[in-house]
């Protein structure tokens, strides 16, 4: 099953907090030098304009430069990042060391992300991070390991593999552990790896826990690896942003597709990331928008990592406006521009909901979440607005209008089966040759499909013309 389809356990649901322990700090005027952090990271935090702390920040930094053990419930858009980064920047300056830090993350997206930050607040005191990712080359990352970096920012599943198989490489003298969003690695049953990793690092250093929710996995796995921890917590849960304007459209599931372009044709100009249930769906949305001159790109679990990053890129530099893609993108991605939310395929969990439209309205911009909801959707849908505590007014559609573009959509759907259908006996015959091949993005190869198909009509209508 894929990772990001992976349904919560019910051991997993969330549970009671108790023995709270929420390090509280009203003033709004703090510095990131009245927390302790030291002039040149101060500098590092004026360049990438953060004013003053986060809230997260504020809490989490004084406790961990005492040298503690943090628990921390935050989600990604808090500036947790920054909440255990500077601190373990701080202990790197006054103790330089190679493999001194490693940071471990969910997804390949997430791991870049937070090296970035590192190396962003790093630069000045020449911080060397590896990320250490699955779906890249493993000699390449064994020969970056071998350089020795200061802070490594992995995914568990792929940090195993070298510390079982990449000669001369340890851990044996790490300081620091940081496992970000551990609800999450837990949920996509990392336990086994994350146990590994614990077995072969040192029991004497500090270790911070980030997780959006308090679950039973994360309680156990608090008890497995924290020492007398504090726990931070920032109250973002389960709360949409006041500048976000969440709707929904209640359609039937077969006017989905042209009710999803009609909106998008309103909406254009706009970046927009549209979010589907499976890897298949979100491959045929993108060539069904393609096909209809929409510059869309997929983003799905089943891509390469080399195809994930450079799908994320078109949309994050903006040469495509619209990202289609399942929950591997739900929570954590930081693009500030985006400005609309569609969810195409309703969100399973509700709370996978909440990360999904969290994704528009960020950083103080407004946002706009549009949800459609097919006759079998009601149940879920119900949930969400009972987990968000209101309810959505309808997105204003015209009827007549949608219905106008039906024939185009439903063009562009006979053209897109063809390309899927040409595109998975492709996939059969490459998978026979290569038996472990990944899916990749394969809206460009669909253009070629899309040509050949295209070109057929031509054929025959010069073939008429000859005649
Ligand atoms: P994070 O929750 O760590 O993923 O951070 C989310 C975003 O907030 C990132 O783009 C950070 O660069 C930004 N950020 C983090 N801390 C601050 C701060 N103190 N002031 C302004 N922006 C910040």
């Amino acid at each position: 099953m894929a990772a990001d389809d992976d349904p919560h356990s019910s051991e997993d649901e969330q549970v009671e907090e108790t023995e709270k322990e929420t390090v509280e700090n009203k003033d709004e005027s703090v510095t990131f030098k009245d927390l302790g952090i030291v002039d040149v990271l101060c500098e590092a935090c004026e360049e990438l304009k953060w004013k003053q702390p986060s809230k997260i920040q504020k809490e989490a930094i004084p406790v961990a430069l005492q040298g503690k053990d943090i628990i921390g419930l935050a989600e990604t858009g808090s500036g947790k990042t920054g909440a255990f980064a500077l601190p373990i920047l701080q202990a790197l300056l006054e103790n330089p060391q190679r493999y001194f830090a490693l940071i471990l993350t969910p997804t390949r997206e997430l791991a870049f992300q937070i090296s970035e930050q590192f190396e962003a607040l790093g630069a000045s005191i020449g911080v060397k991070c590896a990320v250490i990712v699955g779906g890249m080359d493993m000699v390449a990352q064994a020969l970056v390991l071998a350089k020795k970096p200061h802070i490594i920012i992995a995914t568990p599943g792929r940090l195993v593999d070298h510390l079982e198989n990449t000669k001369g490489f340890n851990l044996k003298a790490l300081k620091y552990l940081v496992m970000d969003e551990a609800d999450r690695i837990l949920n996509m049953d990392f336990e086994v790896e994350v146990d590994k990793i614990l077995r072969v690092i040192p029991r004497e250093r500090r270790t911070y826990l980030f997780s959006a929710t308090m679950t039973k996995k994360v309680q156990k796995l608090q008890r497995a690896s924290l020492q007398d921890p504090v726990k931070v917590e920032v109250s973002t849960k389960y709360q949409t942003v006041d500048k976000l304007q969440q709707y929904y459209v209640f359609i039937p599931v077969k006017y989905k597709d042209v009710y999803l372009v009609h909106i998008i044709n309103e909406l254009a100009g706009n970046s927009i990331i549209v979010f589907v249930a499976t890897c298949a769906n979100a491959l045929r949305c993108a060539l069904l928008l393609r096909n209809l001159g929409l510059a869309a790109v997929p983003l799905h679990g089943q891509m390469s990592q080399n195809k994930r990053l450079a799908a994320l890129n078109k949309f994050k530099n903006k040469s495509r406006s619209i990202l289609i893609c399942t929950d591997v993108a739900s929570r954590g991605l930081d693009i500030p521009h985006v400005d609309v939310v569609m969810n195409l395929d309703i969100p399973l969990h509700s709370k996978d909901y909440i990360h999904r439209v969290g994704r528009t309205a960020r950083a103080g911009r407004s946002g706009k979440a549009i949800t459609f909801v097919s006759q079998y959707d009601v149940e879920l849908y119900q949930r969400i607005e009972q987990l968000i505590g209101k309810q959505l007014p309808l997105y204003a559609c015209d009827e007549n209008e949608v219905m106008v573009l039906q024939e185009r959509v439903s063009e562009a759907q006979r053209l897109t089966n063809i390309e899927m259908k040409e595109l998975n006996d492709k996939k059969s015959i490459k998978g026979k040759k290569r038996s472990a091949g990944s899916d990749d993005d394969d809206t460009e190869e669909a253009i070629g499909v899309r040509r050949r198909i295209k070109g057929k009509p031509n054929k025959h209508a010069a073939k008429r013309k000859r005649k």
